[in-house]
């Protein structure tokens, strides 16, 4: 993969500068570096590749591994766009200084303030959210209510969270941290870690599994990974559907935590048109409607259509606390979590 780029700088300004016969010059690339695996991204670069003939080069791996890339790589850096998951890591990435603020009337449109960066230096495209998931057969909902409700004592033993490293997890304090400030936040941590049922351990689906499984009654999930199950054909994964029941947190104040998955363009872009037009593409009625049907997620774009599996989840009220405070209050975020012994 690390050779790709390699290759096409060869292609486009070495091999083919010399004929006179159609060229791809660089106006004609766009440099996609992705932490979304590829199944959940490519297709819609190839329509992108179809509409314009912009050639897309796509690198795919780790959101922090590339982050680090577009550090080192500084403004050599072939990367025109970034794509990750989370605001604390795009706002990790403007931090890094890898990014450039943009103007795009088309975004700025297009996509809600709050789910977008201040400083126009990246765009939510696609919209998770992370609520309660609890065992049908152990839990009336009507005792269900908020996170903060999580620390109560009656849920002593009954929470499988996943660990305090995750970054879903830190945003989301990050957002009651917005909400509710620190000693209450702090408070409220250090009585959902001791109503956990075992140390956590594994990412979101073996949350929901453990909560099938009958080890724990209640736990935090981001909505796509229960809409992957949702779709699943294995006999087991449609059993934990039917088992499983999705709750959406705090309706009577703020709403429930959001975060986004989204882009950037890069600082060292050399291709910053094409970028836009890029981003632009994934705000598009179809490619909107396209996250939810893959993967589960809902649209930044109001009005655009959800799968019948999001429908399903019901409607909610989304917290639309701006997602830039995210990532400014991830570090202390984590600290909060350190001092709450949560793992
Ligand atoms: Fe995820």
């Amino acid at each position: 993969m690390a050779n790709r780029f390699g290759i096409f700088a060869l292609a486009a300004g070495t091999l083919f500068s010399s004929f006179t016969l159609p060229v791809l010059a660089d106006s004609d690339l766009v440099n996609v570096y992705s932490a979304r695996k590829e199944a959940l991204i490519k297709p819609l670069l190839d329509k992108f590749e179809a509409e314009t003939n912009i050639v897309v080069n796509l690198v795919t791996g780790n959101a922090d591994a590339l982050l680090k890339r577009l550090q080192i790589e500084g403004s050599a850096s072939p990367a025109d766009v970034f794509i990750t998951v989370d605001a604390g890591r795009l706002q990790r990435a403007k931090d890094a200084s890898v990014l450039q603020p943009i103007t795009s009337k088309t975004l700025d449109a297009a996509i809600p303030a709050h789910l977008r960066d201040t400083d126009r230096q990246w765009y939510g495209l696609s919209q998770r959210a992370r609520t309660i998931f609890y065992a049908k057969d152990k839990v009336d909902p009507a005792q269900l209510s908020t996170y903060e409700d999580l620390a109560d004592p009656k849920w002593k033993g009954k929470i499988c969270s996943r660990s305090s490293n995750n970054v879903y997890n830190q945003s989301l304090v990050a957002a009651m941290l917005e909400a509710n400030g620190t000693e209450q936040t702090e408070n409220w941590a250090k009585g959902f870690v001791k109503n956990f049922a075992k140390p956590p351990a594994g990412g979101d689906t073996d949350q929901l599994r453990a909560v099938n499984a009958g080890v724990c009654e209640l736990t935090l999930a981001n909505t796509y990974y229960f809409g992957r199950l949702a779709n699943s054909s294995k006999d087991a994964d449609k059993q934990l559907v039917n088992n499983v029941g999705v709750f959406w947190a705090n309706q009577d104040d703020r709403g429930t935590h959001v975060n986004v998955s989204g882009a950037g363009v890069t600082k060292a872009s050399k291709n910053k048109e094409n970028a836009i037009k890029l981003i632009e593409f994934l705000t598009s009625p179809e490619s909107q409607k396209w996250y939810a049907e893959v993967n589960s997620e809902y649209p930044v774009v109001a009005g655009s259509d959800v799968s019948s599996v999001l429908r399903d989840f019901g409607d909610f009220k989304a917290d639309t606390v701006e997602l830039s405070k995210l990532g400014e209050n991830n570090r202390a975020a984590v600290e909060l979590m350190d001092r709450a012994g949560w793992k």
